[in-house]
């Protein structure tokens, strides 16, 4: 057997790893990591750790693969190992202790990292990509801090949600006007920021940062509208850069991450692959993007093992999902959103606790949706969405399924 290289030991290396062993493929198999943690989850990073007590018991749970797990997938494993250079004509990927890996197949699963912050005070600002910035994050949310989140993403709101619990003096900056709208749409974010507002969370939106000066319990946060807000911790949550520095010299195509053909081959080498955050593939619907979620990773692991362990040759089609927790807000969103079409709302959030939002594109083709608290609908919506059903078809089957319920 071909010897499998995999760069990136979180879900997107780790689970084509399992998924490679699942499939029967016995050869050999390496995953270098440049974290020295044993794979860990990161969506409970910016929820349920941060209100965990950090014992070892509950960083456990979210390992993905236990010892003994790992033990029987029988890898090479190099923790605590970042890869710093490929050669795609020698097949060999550099490492950081100066020693290097050759491989017949290699997979690029280095994800991302957070997007640096622009404001660097002498300390005291905080960002969250990794289980020891989410233990730094949590060892600030006491009661009575005073914490900024610059950003009002998932990542931003999630981290506000979890800080107002403990009794902090929380406030959201983002010079969008309606942020919200980018995580729940235009329809549901008044509700979201009231949400927020309800739970204690002050924001201030369509108000850009200009700086942050002074030192942890101590910073001043300075807006474009002359207003300083005074912060003990400032947590820097404004999007993510793909891990691509390492490729800088490999020949492949490295645009806002790794450009991939249809089959997430990557384009300018042979037999490279690249997944999750890191990867830029083709959407069938949307055209090139990074989708930067949890299910796209997983699943893009389980495509390419199939591809190496099978020689299958497809092309990758995304199931598009994506979840966020904000207090008892459980939001999710399937397929996506088109600009250019119009969406079909059902179901009262203030009186039914739960809506759906349908999307159509710009043909009038049903194309996603987000839901809040309704499982069932989106379940009923994911199925729908396969038939190619128009978004009052779908409304109108979510209307039977509320008067089946009542
Ligand atoms: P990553 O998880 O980024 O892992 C990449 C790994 O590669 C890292 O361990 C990194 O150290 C390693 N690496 C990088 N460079 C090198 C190198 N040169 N050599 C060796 N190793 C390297 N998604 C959802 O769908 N729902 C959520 O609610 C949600 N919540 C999230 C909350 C937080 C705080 C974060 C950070 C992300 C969240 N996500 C969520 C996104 C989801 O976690 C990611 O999509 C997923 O982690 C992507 O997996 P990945 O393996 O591609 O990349």
């Amino acid at each position: 057997d071909r010897h499998v290289v995999i760069v990136g030991a979180s879900l997107a290396g780790i689970r084509t790893a399992q998924n490679l062993r699942t499939l029967g493929r016995s050869g050999a198999i390496t995953l270098i990591g440049a974290e020295a943690e044993l794979p860990y989850d990161r969506p409970p990073l910016s929820k349920d750790l941060l209100k965990s007590d950090w014992s070892a018991e509950s960083i456990e749970a979210f390992r993905l693969v236990t010892a003994s797990e790992l033990g029987e997938l029988d890898l090479d494993l190099r923790l605590g190992m970042a890869a710093t250079g490929l050669d795609t004509t020698a097949r060999v990927v550099a490492l950081a202790d100066g020693t290097s890996i050759a491989y017949d197949v290699l997979v690029i699963a280095t994800g991302a990292t957070a997007r640096p912050s622009p404001w660097r005070p002498e300390s005291g600002v905080l960002q969250l990509r990794t289980l020891d910035d989410s233990r730094a994050i949590a060892q600030r949310l006491t009661p009575g801090e005073r914490i900024v989140v610059v950003g009002g993403g998932f990542i931003g709101t999630e981290i506000a949600a979890a800080a107002v619990g403990f009794g902090c003096d929380v406030t959201v900056v983002d010079p969008v006007p309606e942020p919200m709208a980018r995580l729940v749409g235009p329809e549901l974010a008044s509700s979201l920021v009231r949400l927020h507002s309800e739970n204690g969370v002050q924001t201030r939106f369509g108000v850009g940062v200009v700086d942050i000066r002074g030192a942890a319990g101590d910073l001043t946060v300075v807006l474009d509208d002359g207003a300083e807000l005074a912060a003990s911790t400032a947590v820097v949550g404004i999007g993510s850069i793909p891990a691509t520095g390492w490729l800088a010299d490999s020949g492949l195509t490295l645009e806002n991450g790794v450009v991939t053909d249809p089959g997430l081959r990557a384009l300018g080498a042979q037999d490279v692959y690249a997944i999750g955050d890191v990867a830029r593939w083709p959407h069938a619907g949307r055209g090139l993007i990074r989708a930067e979620h949890w299910t796209n990773a997983s699943d893009q692991a389980r495509f390419v093992a199939a591809a190496i362990a099978q020689g299958i040759d497809a092309e990758y089609s995304s199931t598009d999902y994506v979840w966020s927790d904000q207090y008892d807000w459980k939001i999710h969103t399937v397929g996506w959103r088109d600009p250019a079409g119009a969406s079909v709302v059902v179901g009262d959030l203030a009186v039914d606790g739960r809506v759906a939002v349908v999307h159509a594109d710009a043909s009038g083709r049903a194309c996603g949706a987000v839901t809040v608290n309704w499982v069932r609908a989106l379940n009923q919506i994911r199925r729908l969405l396969m038939t190619d059903s128009p978004p009052a078809v779908i409304a109108e089957q979510l209307e039977q399924l509320v008067q089946r319920a009542a």
